[in-house]
């Protein structure tokens, strides 16, 4: 397992697979790994002879008012879950690696990244599409695998890999709950046991749309209506979008397109703001 912090070694570590004819698997994570994190290494080692997992909280994804510097680090415990998992490479470059003074070039995604997420966190995406782009070209993966936790994510990703021309392949590994439903977030360790219980009804809401789906229901309104009334009953937890899009324009839907519709949720429990989804 190698430890790399500098731009200029990760790129010359990658030219050398490159010329050994060795393919590359990146998982971008912001670390405080878990068992989600380590879903998406698992899903690259099967695809690459070598897994490079990327560290590092991204200061340009998130506004001023947001958790940046309270975000968790703990790279020693990150290092030992990705050789667990096969990971061969951890990039983990401290922020003037990546930003150096007087950086002025972003990557923005101008459609799909304006609704639901955008709405509330206008430059989010600009920072993640930036990063990402900035990944690919230090890390060049053949393969890059990111989380359905983050559904819109996903979708401004490939946009951006399409229309910029990037040669990679995104995987997209499903979204890793809790056995009581709570998708796993590096956020969650911000929530106390009470704020942790009313979270459920996120998972609760959104497994309830599929049951009214399963059970026939097509219509956005309805769905969305009944996600929002289970979450509303907490008074604890703000509703900031309950959203029905089609999974690759993140468009608002009328009615559910099977496999590949989104339901997605954003809240505030209380000041941890979660979000997660369920395609339906
Ligand atoms: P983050 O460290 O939060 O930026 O997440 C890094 C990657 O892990 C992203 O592609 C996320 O979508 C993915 N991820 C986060 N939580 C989960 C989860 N519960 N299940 C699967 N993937 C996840």
């Amino acid at each position: 397992m190698q430890i790399i912090t500098s731009v200029s070694k990760m790129q010359a570590f990658a030219s050398g697979l490159h010329a050994q004819g060795k393919t590359i698997g990146l998982v971008p994570t912001m670390g405080a790994l878990h068992a989600g994190h380590v879903s998406l290494v698992t899903a690259a080692v099967g695809r690459a002879d070598c897994v490079v997992v990327s560290i590092f909280v991204n200061p340009a994804q998130f506004s001023p008012n947001e958790d940046f510097n309270k975000y968790p680090r703990e790279l020693e415990a990150d290092v030992a879950k990705c050789e667990a998992a096969g990971a061969q490479v951890v990039f983990a470059p401290p922020a003037d690696q990546i930003y150096s003074k007087g950086f002025s070039t972003f990557v923005c995604e101008d459609s799909l990244a304006r609704s639901l997420e955008g709405v509330s966190r206008p430059t989010h995406f600009r920072g993640v599409t930036t990063v990402v782009a900035k990944l690919f070209n230090i890390c060049r993966p053949h393969v890059a695998v990111f989380g359905q936790k983050d559904a819109q994510q996903v979708a401004v990703i490939k946009k951006m890999v399409a229309d910029l021309n990037f040669a990679i392949e995104i995987v997209v590994a499903p979204t890793l709950r809790e056995s009581d439903g709570l998708a796993l977030s590096s956020r969650n360790r911000y929530l106390s046991t009470s704020q942790r219980l009313e979270a459920l009804a996120i998972s609760r809401a959104l497994f309830k749309a599929r049951e009214m789906v399963e059970g026939g229901e097509r219509r956005s309104d309805r769905l969305v209506a009944e996600a929002t009334h289970i979450l509303g009953q907490h008074r604890r937890i703000r509703v900031i979008y309950v959203s029905l899009v089609d999974a690759d324009t993140m468009e608002p839907l009328r009615e559910v397109k099977t496999g590949h519709s989104i339901m997605a949720v954003a809240v505030w429990m209380e000041d941890v703001r979660l979000i997660d989804n369920i395609i339906l």
